[in-house]
């Protein structure tokens, strides 16, 4: 492994690339930390890109992302601890960007509420739409009114489900496959068009680079795009294909916003109290095709059966077939959402901090993260900025953190790497 890798500017060593230490000076953990911020400034931009395609913006965060690139430019910042501030600084305005777009989809669809999703294919056209962005998904509902043709989300959209201005359309008809990895198979298998409207799409297979369209900052080669939210193209080649034939469907339940988990306070307090609640768990992040991501699966299945389990994001898709029950009322498996509704996460942890009057870190919360691509930087930045500890990470370990980044991240915050599920449960339990 090279300590480091730079070659932004024409001092680069040999010219290709600083891997030792940079010839400027720049030491192996200042680089890397750079690095580090970058990731977080593109997980935010992410957010950011979504939330101004709703018309809205926040001039700090704007700045921000400004200033966290300009630090990264050659010659204009040495200071691993300076750059470790800029790294909980882009949590902070993470969360602002998060908040602000979680607003925006409340103030276009509503506010989500728990809906059971079919899961399968129905008779006839078919759209699948993969991706993160729900303002495309509503513009495709509005035009395929009134036709035959279903829409299906897949992998990030389903959360789409939960909220009211989005599932009163009747031809947004289910979901079709799991996480972003399956795109390949689950596109191949069924003859439908397909949207990809932003991350993570991945290079089609012959079998459908025919009917995949692009559109946005989604692109690939030779593929046709959806301009100004234009979806007859897509529309006419669902119809031009035939449609898909029935199958068996099963459910998976979606859609838990903030309102509807707090609307339950009271209950949770008293089941807290009575010792039937025993401990909260966020179980989360992206989803990804590592034997080892297999460990957030049975982690959730091993847990005991006083724990409630809030996840969101792809990182689900692992357990979200599993039948957990409920506490009481309470449900022991609460999907609150897409990655940026890590926000709504936040927000229903510090409501059970009021409510039990507890700091963070007193509350009985344990978050597994899993992170795959730079949004979960954004979301990991923004757990260590609100001061969240003993977080468990995986299913490896961010590339970017040499050992003083990890000793660091571990002797402040706790920030440990998932282990054995069920050794980590005992430790969490503290059996
Ligand atoms: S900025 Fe420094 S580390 Fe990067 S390529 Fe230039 S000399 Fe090398
Ligand atoms: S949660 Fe992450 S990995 Fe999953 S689809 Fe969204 S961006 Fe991609």
């Amino acid at each position: 492994m090279v300590d480091m890798f730079c070659y932004q500017c024409s001092q680069t060593a040999k010219g290709t690339g600083c891997t030792v230490r940079g010839v400027c000076g720049k030491e192996p953990t200042v680089a890397r930390l750079q690095d580090n911020l970058i990731f977080a400034l593109k997980g935010m931009s992410a957010y950011n890109y979504n939330a101004n395609v709703l018309g809205v913006k926040d001039s700090d965060v704007d700045e921000f992302l400004t200033k966290g690139l300009y630090s990264t430019l050659t010659n204009v910042n040495f200071d691993a601890e300076d750059l470790i501030n800029l790294g909980l600084e882009a949590g902070e305005a993470n969360v602002k960007v998060m908040k602000m777009l979680k607003q925006a989809h409340i103030d276009h669809y509503g506010e989500p509420e728990p809906a059971e999703v079919k899961v399968g294919a129905q008779e006839g056209p078919a759209i699948i739409v993969t991706g993160h962005d729900l303002k495309a998904l509503d513009e495709l509902l509005k035009q395929t009114e009134g036709t035959d043709v279903k829409v299906y989300t897949h992998s990030e959209m389903l959360p789409a489900h939960g909220y009211p201005e989005l599932r009163k359309y009747e031809n947004l008809a289910g979901q079709l496959g799991g996480a972003w990895f399956d795109q390949k198979d689950i596109f191949s298998k069924y003859n439908a068009a397909i949207v990809a409207t932003s991350n993570c799409v991945l290079l089609p297979k012959d079998e459908y680079a025919d009917r995949i369209f692009t559109m946005d900052v989604a692109k690939l080669p030779d593929t046709p795009v959806v301009e100004n939210y234009d979806f007859k193209p897509v529309i006419d080649k669902a119809i031009e294909l035939g449609g898909l034939d029935a199958e068996e469907l099963t459910t998976i339940t979606t859609g838990f916003g903030a309102s509807t988990v707090l609307s339950l306070a009271d209950k949770i307090k008293e089941l807290v109290e009575a010792g039937k609640i025993k401990r909260f768990f966020l179980v989360g992040g992206c989803d990804g095709p590592f034997p080892k991501s297999n460990y957030y699966r049975e982690f959730v299945q091993n847990l005991p059966e006083d724990v409630v389990v809030l996840t969101l994001a792809c990182g689900k898709f692992k357990f979200n077939d599993l039948d957990l029950g409920d506490i009481e009322g309470v449900p022991r498996l609460i999907d609150l959402g897409q990655c940026n509704d890590a926000i709504v996460a936040v927000d229903i942890a510090l409501a059970l901090c009021d409510l039990f009057g507890v700091g963070l870190n007193e509350l009985p919360l344990t978050i597994v993260l899993s992170w795959m691509e730079q949004k979960a930087a954004a979301i990991l930045w923004s757990l260590l900025y609100l001061g969240k500890t003993d977080m468990l990470i995986g299913p490896v370990l961010p590339a970017w953190a040499n050992e003083d980044i990890l000793n660091y991240l571990v002797n402040t915050y706790n920030l440990t790497p998932i282990g054995d599920p069920i050794e980590d449960i005992k430790k969490i339990m503290g059996e």
